[in-house]
């Protein structure tokens, strides 16, 4: 069920980056972080740039085939699949998010090239083993060849960092060596006094339900796993020498980006 009332984080993404499926809660809670964080609509331009950099990276010199993006967003320009099929047309993606209405514009708007597949399954980031166990899952993606999982801007409603950590763990035990993780996770650690505390009444009043990580907490998520070049950096500085210059401040974008490899 799409519940109207309640702000859901897909419809609030889509809003900041000018779409039309969202409802006025989200609106307004989308308008209550502007007002702390005006560059919000850079941020998350930035962070889908990242996406696109990444499954380049991921399909064009990694060699990945197999993709599961957890907290997929409602579909919007270069979606994985997109990239990495314009890539690699045999390709194959599993979509998942814990959104009903996400999932219903996935299944119409991100759909598979003939040579590849997609697949959408409505499941919780919180339970990552009924992921890796679900039906569709095991049926799309071979985990006996290397698999990149997308966790974009989904990582922190998790609040709790061991919490988080545990779960990129799980997923990760669970592929093949040559698989990548790839996060982006919010920050503070970039922005003013000013900034910060009303970060903070937002948090204390229970009204903000994403959940910033300074570097330290955002490399624990992959502790184990090798960071690979450029590290723990702005969405906007992962290898963004072909983006437009200059770049956009760490504190306009406030979003970490890092892509970690199994051993
Ligand atoms: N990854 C996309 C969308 C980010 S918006 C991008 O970076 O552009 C965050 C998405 O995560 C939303 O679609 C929301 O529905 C989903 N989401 C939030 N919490 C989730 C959870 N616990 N499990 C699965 N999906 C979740």
């Amino acid at each position: 069920m799409v519940d109207e009332t309640r702000v859901h984080s897909a419809r609030r993404y889509n809003y900041w980056l000018g779409g039309k499926d969202n409802f006025a809660v989200d609106r307004e809670s989308g308008d209550m972080i502007a007002a702390a964080h005006p560059t919000i609509r850079t941020t998350v331009v930035e962070n889908r740039g990242f996406l696109r950099r990444a499954v380049t990276f991921l399909a064009a010199e990694a060699g990945i085939r197999q993709f599961l993006d957890i907290g997929t967003g409602l579909p919007t320009a270069n979606n994985t699949h997109q990239v990495a099929q314009g890539i690699a047309p045999e390709a194959r993606i599993v979509y998942v998010d814990n959104d009903p209405m996400v999932l219903t514009h996935a299944r119409a708007l991100l759909t598979s090239t003939p040579e590849g597949r997609t697949a959408y399954l409505e499941a919780d980031l919180r339970e990552p083993a009924k992921i890796l166990a679900d039906p569709t899952v095991r049926e799309v993606l071979d985990f006996s060849r290397p698999i990149a999982v997308m966790l974009i801007a989904v990582l922190h409603f998790i609040e709790d960092t061991e919490e988080a950590a545990g779960i990129v763990r799980t997923l990760a035990e669970a592929l093949p060596p040559g698989s990548h993780i790839v996060i982006s996770n919010g920050t503070g650690d970039f922005a003013d006094e000013a900034t910060r505390a009303q970060f903070d009444a937002m948090k204390a009043s229970g009204k903000l339900d994403a959940f910033i990580r300074t570097a330290d907490e955002v490399a624990r998520l992959v502790d184990g796993l090798e960071v690979l070049e450029p590290g723990i950096v702005p969405v906007s500085d992962w290898r963004a020498a072909d983006e437009p210059q200059p770049r956009p401040t760490p504190a306009e974008v406030a979003v970490y980006g890092l892509v970690a490899r199994k051993r």
